[in-house]
């Protein structure tokens, strides 16, 4: 593969402490990003420090750690609101991950909006998160779901999109790129088509923000949600994106702590967004570390890690193409992170297992993406999925060990 003299690979894989370890024996190779990555030292060091020097409660108390929990919580916000370019902190609101930002976006908006014979339109290809919270909105308000098909390559089939769009349309939620097959959808031209209609549109981005930094301005999108987890920090904490407009109308999502303004028996009134949205104590240390993850990534040289992590699927596809009896799943144009696959006559799971005993993590099933492994009549996929800190030689191991697979099984 074409070597990227720019990127200091052995500097970055020493700012991940996790990677230096023997699995079964044998080095570390971690293939499974699109589940959850790994984290720097900056951001395991971030969450410690907050627990060593400043752990309080936010926003309540009348004392200097909680004044210095409550800035580090605060400026976190920030960093993420200039992650995706949001127009301001009051666009960002803390959740657990993408799941509960999907989640609160139906329980907040389209289960209170949406109205018998209003459509919902997803993709073959989603998440599961970005598919059962509108069922259920669709069985509680009589909307009606409809679903955007997928093309044998893995890419959307937008002609189809374009004759689903109506003004019954309401609401369309895709991902930006998807777990299981790593597609780049279209989604810029999707928000576009959208809001001609008159629909809003939410982006599934747990897959995208790890490769690149997003704008949700440029994009335009209604919402945009992710994970911290996928993005280099660390469980438990994601965010939500909305325009102000449609947080100002929507819903609180659950009730109590930081979201009220005053509470009598009378009636209760509501903070201002995004606080609304926020109750109870927080994720304090996931959000500092989230922060630290977004501080560290802004220092990598940006094009660089792109070219790399470009050059890293071209790899993988070029040993594809070289290797007996594999067959690729999903082989759009635009592709980032996943990479997904099948071993003729073997199962997935034998094949994880096997490389496992080699080391090297993959991950295998049905991505929770059921629809689109029965749209593609298989049982699951292996899935390898890229890094910045990956390198051409663990795609070499990764080969290896599915040829002993092959050895093995077949
Ligand atoms: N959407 C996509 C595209 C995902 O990849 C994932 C995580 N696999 C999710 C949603 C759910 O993310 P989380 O479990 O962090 O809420």
């Amino acid at each position: 593969m074409t070597h990227n003299a720019e990127l200091d690979l052995a500097a970055i894989r020493e700012d991940f402490p996790i990677l230096h370890q023997e699995v079964k024996g044998r080095p570390l190779v971690y293939l499974d990003n699109a589940a959850t990555t790994q984290k720097p030292k900056a951001v395991i060091d971030a969450v410690s420090h907050y627990y060593q020097a400043i752990n309080s409660n936010v926003h309540r108390g009348a004392h200097t750690l909680s004044d210095l929990a409550t800035r580090d919580f605060e400026n976190a916000r920030a960093s993420v609101q200039g992650y995706v370019n949001a127009p301001s902190t009051d666009n960002i609101i803390w959740t657990r991950g993408t799941t509960e930002a999907l989640n609160l976006v139906a329980h907040s908006y389209a289960r209170v909006f949406l109205k018998p014979g209003d459509e919902i339109i997803v993709s073959g290809l989603e998440h599961h998160s970005n598919i059962v919270p509108w069922q259920i909105t669709c069985e509680i308000t009589g909307a009606v779901l409809k679903v955007i098909p997928v093309l044998a390559n893995g890419e959307l089939d937008m002609e189809a999109f374009s004759s689903l769009l109506s003004a019954r349309t309401r609401l369309v939620s895709v991902a930006h790129v998807s777990n299981a097959l790593g597609t780049i959808n279209p989604v810029k031209q999707i928000i576009d088509q959208a809001h001609e209609v008159g629909a809003l549109v939410c982006i599934d981005g747990a897959q995208a923000v790890p490769h690149w930094a997003i704008d949700v301005q440029t994009l335009d999108c209604d919402f945009y949600a992710f994970s911290g987890h996928k993005l280099y920090g660390p469980t438990g904490i994601g965010a939500l994106y909305a325009k102000a407009e449609l947080l100002d109308k929507m819903v609180p999502y659950q009730a109590g702590g930081e979201m009220i303004e005053r509470v009598s028996f009378s009636g209760t009134t509501f903070n201002q967004p995004p606080y609304k949205f926020e109750a109870g104590t927080p994720n304090i240390s996931g959000a500092i570390g989230l922060a630290a993850a977004i501080e560290y990534l802004k220092q990598l040289p940006t094009q660089a890690i792109e070219a790399h992590e470009a050059a890293l699927m071209n790899y993988a596809n070029e040993k594809a193409a070289d290797m007996k009896g594999i067959r690729l799943v999903g082989t759009a144009k635009e592709k980032t992170g996943a990479f997904s696959f099948l071993l003729d006559g073997t199962h997935p799971h034998d094949v994880g297992t096997l490389l496992d005993q080699q080391g090297i993590a993959v991950r295998t099933g049905h991505h929770c993406a059921m629809p689109l492994m029965d749209h593609f009549e298989i049982p699951g996929t292996v899935r390898a999925s890229f890094a910045f800190y990956n390198t051409p030689a663990e795609i070499d191991q990764l080969f290896t060990g599915l040829e002993k697979a092959k050895m093995l099984l077949l």
